[in-house]
């Protein structure tokens, strides 16, 4: 009976332990902007496909607003150097979306870790600079499962938002429909999602909203780039 106490007690410190060293703050989870405002968000995920990233670029200069870009990691590559950086000239954000694009719960946790550090460690060394990706989307939207949840891990290595979204429809009328003040958009690097892109976009200027950056959205600080380049410590 003893040692099941102190089991018991051990559990408790441990689970105490760990879940308060690194407690996400609240607001750190996010399906959708203020309702207040008629801001919006477009968000475009994987980045698999460069064509169709220029695609979506070129529309998001036609039209004159920024696109936030959930990138998977292992997608930087040195031939796309100067695309990325005329995306982030344009105003349009980059952020977290793993090395390789894994259900993040169904892997080890430091696992989970590394794919979120080695594509901060890969942007880094495409652009030479230091762009810190401050916003994660995890893929397939999973961070919780089984008794696992990942937000205070998201948190304790640097992540400043875990961006979900409220509206993720590929057909334009439907996405117009669902979309209202403060709505975060979900496309991906597919050629469906540019032609509901190129349908939607004017509609929705046309409708009066602002289109924005996920951290416009929030309110969030500029970011700041530059400086050191982040090198992941370990493999
Ligand atoms: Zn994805």
């Amino acid at each position: 009976m003893k040692h099941v106490f102190r089991l018991f007690v051990l559990t408790l410190v441990m689970t105490l332990l760990t879940t308060s060293a690194f407690a996400y703050p609240p607001g750190f989870l996010v399906y959708h902007g203020s309702r207040e405002e008629k801001k919006i968000a477009i968000t475009v995920d994987d980045c698999y496909d460069v064509n169709v990233i220029r695609m979506i670029h070129e529309l998001s200069v036609e039209y004159d607003f920024p696109i936030t870009w959930f990138v998977v990691g292992n997608q930087f590559r040195d031939e796309e150097k100067e695309l990325w950086e005329s995306i982030i000239a344009h105003g349009s954000e980059i952020g977290n979306h793993t090395w390789k694009h894994p259900y993040l719960t169904r892997i080890n946790i430091h696992f989970a870790r590394n794919q979120i550090l080695l594509t901060q460690e890969r942007i880094d060394e495409m652009l030479g600079y230091h762009y810190p990706l401050r916003l994660l989307r995890p893929p397939y939207g999973v961070f919780s499962e089984n008794g696992t949840n990942l937000l205070n891990m998201f948190y304790e290595y640097g992540v400043e938002k875990t961006i979900m979204w409220d509206v993720s429809n590929t057909d334009p009328k439907a996405a117009f429909r669902n979309t209202q003040n403060g709505s975060i958009l979900l496309y991906h690097t597919n050629y469906k999602d540019v032609e509901c892109l190129r349908v939607l976009i004017p509609m929705l200027l046309e409708e009066g909203y602002e289109l924005v950056t996920v951290s416009e959205l929030l309110g969030l600080e500029p970011l700041e780039i530059g400086g050191e380049k982040y090198v992941f410590p370990y493999r």
